[in-house]
């Protein structure tokens, strides 16, 4: 590594995380012994097995769910298409589905394919805040509403939605509630019982764990057609031999989350909160999104009007900083993503998501807070 890569600050562990050692040695263990196929009566399918059960039993006590109720699959977005598509498909009468505004696409865009399939959506919006407003989602509930699927917290900006009120909501009117907890994971607890959720996703990456590796929590009873067909692995759920080696790592990654979940977020919280007040400090005109609002510890978005987001993130890049757009911009055009647009139709410029981890360091965030004025600077609209 050259001396320019040593000093390179990562902060878009919202994107993805690094595999914890620790978590890296507890797959070497079953790659070394165990990691055959579960489903074979063999010894050596047996102790496949094994692992893979336990690893359901760590999942099933961080959601405080019973170990039937855990599937795994092979991410977030699998689990967010399984709990939607699976749902719709077990469904008899029931053709109306309700998301919020600032789903991720693995939702949003399920909701749309289920829309040009003859089901009826309902996009509830958000405040300037980003937060779903509990009485508008339940006027959005019908009779013939399926399922609700509110995020536990949003990927762009950390707003953290509140899901017991929504679930209880959706509950009272016959309908299901999905919850896509994979921002939230390693911030907030996971209690699924505590939530009243029916059905609940999360990808191991983003918590330290191995990347292709997720879980879909199946509230027992809950109707569910599968997408995979095959051998009827994770109880006819999720057809297809499953990874022991990733199932390990996710165990081993969440039960490490959980418990330092509460150490973490008191040491990144202040981190994040001094990197977001020295922004906008430095920098006139710029605006956090979602603050002042319930947000996770990790995540500070920032909007710098008439600043162009593709310069911003490649000065940035420049300086060594990894950071990302809470923005898609396509070349040329300055159009927000679609979570900064519900929060404010307006906005314009460009919008930075910086998202801190276990390993940020207070002279990192120092260092950027210094280079910030400067980027912004650069980054400004000359045309
Ligand atoms: N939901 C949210 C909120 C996410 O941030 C992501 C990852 N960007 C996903 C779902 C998809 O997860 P995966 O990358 O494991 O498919």
């Amino acid at each position: 590594m050259n001396s320019k890569q040593n000093s390179r600050i990562y902060l878009d562990y919202a994107a993805t995380t690094p595999l914890d050692e620790r978590v890296r040695a507890a797959m070497d263990a079953v790659r070394e012994d165990g990691a055959f196929n579960p489903s074979s009566p063999h010894a050596e399918g047996r102790r496949a097995r094994a692992v893979l059960e336990r690893a359901r039993d760590r999942v099933a006590r961080v959601l405080n769910a019973p170990r039937r109720s855990i599937a795994f699959t092979a991410g977030g977005t699998e689990s967010n298409n399984l709990a939607i598509f699976g749902t719709a498909r077990a469904a008899t009468a029931r053709r109306h589905v309700v998301v919020s505004a600032i789903e991720h696409h693995s939702v949003s865009r399920v909701a749309d394919e289920l829309e040009s399939q003859g089901f009826s959506v309902t996009r509830v919006p958000v405040d300037s805040r980003g937060q779903v407003d509990v009485a508008a989602f339940a006027s959005a509930l019908r009779a013939d509403t399926l399922i609700a699927s509110v995020m536990y917290a949003n990927n762009e900006i950390g707003a953290v939605q509140p899901i017991r009120e929504l679930s209880a909501a959706a509950r009272s009117r016959g309908a299901l509630f999905h919850t896509d907890a994979v921002a939230g994971a390693g911030w907030l607890p996971l209690d699924t019982a505590a939530l009243g959720v029916d059905l609940l996703s999360l990808s191991a990456h983003k918590f330290y764990g191995p990347r292709g590796a997720g879980v879909l929590y199946v509230r027992e009873g809950t109707p569910l057609s599968p997408m995979l067909f095959g051998g009827g692995q994770e109880s006819g759920r999720r057809s297809g031999t499953e990874d022991v080696v990733a199932a390990a790592g996710l165990a081993e990654a969440l039960a490490l989350a959980e418990s330092e979940r509460a150490a973490t977020s008191a040491r990144v919280g202040p981190l994040r909160d001094a990197l977001e007040r020295a922004v906008l400090d430095a920098v006139a005109g710029a605006r956090a999104n979602g603050a002042g609002a319930p947000r996770l510890p990790d995540i500070t978005s920032i909007t710098f009007p008439d600043r162009d987001p593709a310069a911003f993130l490649m000065l940035l890049d420049l300086e060594g900083i990894a950071a990302s757009a809470g923005s898609a911009c396509t070349s040329g055009s300055l159009e927000p993503s679609h979570v900064i647009a519900a929060l404010d139709p307006g906005t314009r410029g460009a919008t930075i998501r910086f998202s801190l981890g276990r390993a940020t360091k207070l002279s990192e965030v120092e260092r950027v807070a210094r280079l910030l004025p400067g980027i912004a600077a650069s980054a400004g609209i000359t045309a």
